[in-house]
């Protein structure tokens, strides 16, 4: 680690550490299988302060720096993905939306529930017809006239992580031609409607849909689209946790596999072959580990990390497709089968190429930011 934690964050990434071997990994495969997390989840991750790492301490969060934040979600991704990527989001781009752009009424309002996991959120940017290009936004926005601060929805929003659990989503919208802005909206009322529950190959306990919005009544939070996009650096280096994790995960198995399984009467870890693969692992997990910390120091020190979170993503999330790949490639035919967990890393690895900016959009900020 290039960082220092204090030892508040110390003691909480232990308890982080704890929950996801003893509570999170054995229920990994379950969790798959039913395509969603168990109901009790939620409660346990707002008690540890896994749904409030972004929130300073006055506003009732745990207020840990973005260094403990990205290590919680590697640690959780380690154990499972799907949950790593929720909080992940939830964190980086629903709380951190709140405390930045939320007004104390509606920080009165929410913050208590969403601590505790009682209010669950989901974060409404992509739509149909809008995906990397962000801006193509079309869910119209119109202020209700006797009602100041909270317009009407129209339109649909489609990939939107938790949104079949949430009870409030953020949402992003369209106010004019040229502006958008983003609203907070109760899931709880007859303008919204899920069209349908979308199944992925990995990270499949997420609960991802697509939803139709008509006449949604929404809470405005002022903000530019700029601002509310902003929060995408920090939520980048979620996603590269998560994807360090993976990685992480896969060498484990891949280390610990190759040293009992033998063939020509010797173990598959004393073959040249093998150890050129695991080599290739240990140093690019390794580089993204670096690359990942060096965006949460700068991060924590106010420093820009628009070039240092696209970096990080990118490098990190090719690891894990890599690392996860070769951790099959050491398993053999069972590397393809359900008894080993190498095949879901890989397949849950797939989304951090994609989720929150896929590759060909952090190459294009990546190379923005160095022509500049
Ligand atoms: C499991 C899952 C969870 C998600 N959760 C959320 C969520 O919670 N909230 C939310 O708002 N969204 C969410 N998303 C949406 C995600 O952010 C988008 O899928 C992603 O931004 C890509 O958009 P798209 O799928 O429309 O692909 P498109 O924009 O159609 O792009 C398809 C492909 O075209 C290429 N491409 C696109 N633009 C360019 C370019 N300018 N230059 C070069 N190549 C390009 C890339 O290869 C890209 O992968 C989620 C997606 C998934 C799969």
């Amino acid at each position: 680690m290039i960082f220092e934690l204090c030892p508040e964050e110390a003691t909480f990434l232990s308890r982080v550490r704890q929950f996801a071997n003893e509570v999170v990994l054995p229920q990994t495969r379950e969790w798959e299988k039913n395509t969603a997390f168990a109901p009790s989840i939620w409660g346990q991750l707002g008690e540890i302060g896994l749904l409030s790492m972004t929130l300073p301490v006055e506003k009732g969060g745990i207020g840990v720096s973005c260094s403990a934040y990205v290590e919680a979600c590697r640690e959780l991704a380690k154990a499972d993905p799907a949950l790593s990527m929720n909080v992940a989001a939830i964190n980086a781009l629903c709380v951190g939306h709140i405390d930045h752009f939320g007004t104390p009424e509606q920080q009165t309002k929410y913050l208590p529930g969403i601590v505790k996991g009682d209010i669950k959120l989901a974060w409404g940017l992509t739509e149909p017809d809008a995906g990397s290009d962000a801006r193509r936004v079309r869910t119209a926005a119109t202020p209700i006239a006797d009602q100041p601060g909270y317009f009407h929805l129209n339109g649909e929003k489609m990939f939107i992580t938790n949104g079949g659990n949430a009870d409030l989503i953020i949402m992003v919208a369209r106010t004019s031609e040229t502006e958008l802005s983003a609203f907070l909206l109760e899931t709880n009322q007859p303008g919204f409607e899920i069209v349908e529950r979308i199944h992925t190959i990995g990270v499949s306990a997420s609960n991802t849909v697509r939803f139709k919005l008509d006449n949604a009544v929404a809470w405005h939070t002022p903000c530019t689209f700029e601002q509310a996009i902003g929060l995408l650096y920090r939520g980048r280096l979620g996603i590269a946790a998560m994807a360090v994790g993976i990685a992480e995960k896969a060498q484990e198995l891949a280390l610990e596999y190759s040293k009992q399984r033998e063939q020509f009467n010797r173990r598959l870890c004393d073959m040249q072959s093998v150890q050129n693969m695991l080599a290739d692992n240990e140093t690019e997990i390794e580089a993204a580990r670096l690359l990942l910390h060096k965006g949460a120091m700068l991060y924590d020190r106010g420093e820009s990390v628009v070039k240092i979170s696209s970096q990080a993503k990118l490098y990190a999330s090719e690891t894990a497709n890599r690392a996860t790949n070769r951790a099959i490639q050491i398993h053999g035919g069972r590397g393809m089968t359900s008894m080993y967990l190498v095949e879901k890393l890989w397949r849950d690895a797939k989304l951090t190429e994609i989720g929150e900016g896929c590759s060909e959009i952090q190459r294009m900020v990546i190379a923005k930011q160095a022509l500049r």
